[in-house]
């Protein structure tokens, strides 16, 4: 990952709140990430290219790590009704 997308991913962290959606996490931006909501559309075997979340926003929700690890690791993957998407209104 060259620094161009880096500094293209921390902006899109910004724009969606620069916080985490689940448990409001804010103080570190590189904590941050997009968590995919249908593993299924994945596109290739990076998690949430900064291209996808633009075009998709409504897949992706930004999550700290944390936050991340208990989806993943405890199963609870269902958190789409809660999603608050900044483009898709
Ligand atoms: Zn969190």
């Amino acid at each position: 990952m060259g620094r161009q997308s880096r500094r293209g991913r921390n902006e899109l962290r910004v724009k969606w709140g620069g916080r985490c959606q689940r448990c409001g996490y804010s103080r570190c931006l590189s904590a941050l990430e997009f968590h995919h909501l249908y593993p299924e559309l994945k596109v290739g075997r990076s998690n949430a290219p900064v291209g996808e979340v633009r075009r998709h926003p409504e897949r992706f929700m930004l999550i700290c790590s944390n936050c991340s690890h208990e989806i993943h690791d405890c199963g609870q993957v269902h958190f789409r009704g809660n999603v608050a998407c900044p483009e898709a209104s």
